[in-house]
């Protein structure tokens, strides 16, 4: 199997005939071998007859049913887990992704070796409210994770399979594949721009909540991956430098009180400065050591990308 095409969709019942005829034209104009899996995530309308049907008139297509909304990451990772194909490319189910992007991205992968190719919507038709927020996110996300993308949040990317069998989406987390991607260990990461649609029916599934679960997720993927298997590093160090800034301070102040001054130490701002570093301190350290205990027993503790062995 050439390519894989994951569509994770709620709501979206209108759409989907439109969808899977116009990746069938492309695909076949292009000589790609390919399946569709839709992943419905818990719709409440009648996408899943729109997808049985769908099934019926065309063995590429597959489809998997969640019995409640779980998110669009909990979709990706499901649909991930069924692939056959050498590539797999990720759209969103609402048209507003063009299909015609398919053969370019399958290319890049299968014939100029990215592991990873992400969509990026130069131009954007979604209203202000939007994008403006998204500018800000990227920025970012550039920033944390040193990955040069213009538009992480892309619901159309193509991926080698083995990126996707070898790293796992949840939460929210889908807005932040490549940079899983990357700590995983994959590096050839690129881009390419892409036609970008108005929804033409239903509407977004995604509030202004994005925002904050956005912000928190990239916060615990950057904390995870870097931290994750030594928590006590991260939070060993900063304790140790709190309690020794407040423990010095607290010399200070002690050997000030004796030998210079008259007035009270307690009377002194640096005084309640020191102090509370020393708490946080010993605190941060103590968290430490709990993050520690509970690495220790979390499954993943010692899994490690293997990429090839050799001589066994
Ligand atoms: N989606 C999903 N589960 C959800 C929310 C969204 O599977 O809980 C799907 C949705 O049906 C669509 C894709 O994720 O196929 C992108 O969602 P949407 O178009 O609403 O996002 P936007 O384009 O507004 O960023
Ligand atoms: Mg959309």
């Amino acid at each position: 199997m050439d390519l894989s095409i994951v569509i994770p969709l709620y709501n979206e019942e209108e759409s989907l005939p439109e969808l899977a005829a116009w990746i069938d034209r492309v695909c076949n104009a292009a000589q790609i071998e390919y399946e569709i899996i839709f992943v419905d995530d818990g719709s409440t309308d009648a996408s899943w007859e729109v997808i049985n049907k769908l099934v019926s008139s065309n063995h590429t297509i597959r489809g998997i049913k969640f019995r409640r909304n779980y998110g669009k990451s909990a979709a990706l990772n499901t649909g991930f887990r069924e692939t056959k194909g050498d590539v797999i490319i990720t759209m969103d189910a609402d048209l507003q992704d063009s299909p015609e992007e398919i053969p370019e991205l399958y290319e890049m992968v299968k014939e100029q070796g990215f592991d990873l190719v992400s969509g990026w919507k130069k131009r954007r038709h979604d209203p202000l409210g939007k994008t403006l927020p998204s500018k800000f996110f990227n920025r970012t996300t550039r920033a944390i994770s040193g990955i040069k993308l213009h538009d992480f949040n892309c619901g159309l990317k193509a991926y080698r399979s083995k990126v996707i069998k070898n790293i796992e989406v949840y939460g929210e987390m889908h807005r932040y594949i490549p940079v899983i991607a990357k700590w995983a260990g994959f590096k050839k990461i690129g881009e390419k721009v892409v036609e970008h649609q108005k929804r033409k029916y239903g509407v977004s599934k995604f509030g202004m909540e994005r925002l904050i679960k956005g912000y928190l997720d990239l916060l615990s993927i950057t904390f995870i991956s870097k931290f994750g298997k030594r928590p006590m590093h991260l939070f060993g160090t900063l304790g140790t430098m709190l309690f020794f800034i407040g423990f010095v301070i607290g010399i200070y102040l002690t050997v000030a009180k004796y030998f210079y001054e008259v007035y009270k130490m307690t009377e002194r701002p640096l005084f309640y400065f020191g102090l509370l570093a020393m708490i946080i301190g010993s605190q941060l350290f103590v968290t430490g050591f709990l993050a520690e205990m509970i690495s220790r027993n979390s499954p993943d503790r010692n899994a490690y990308q293997v990429e090839q062995k050799i001589g066994f």
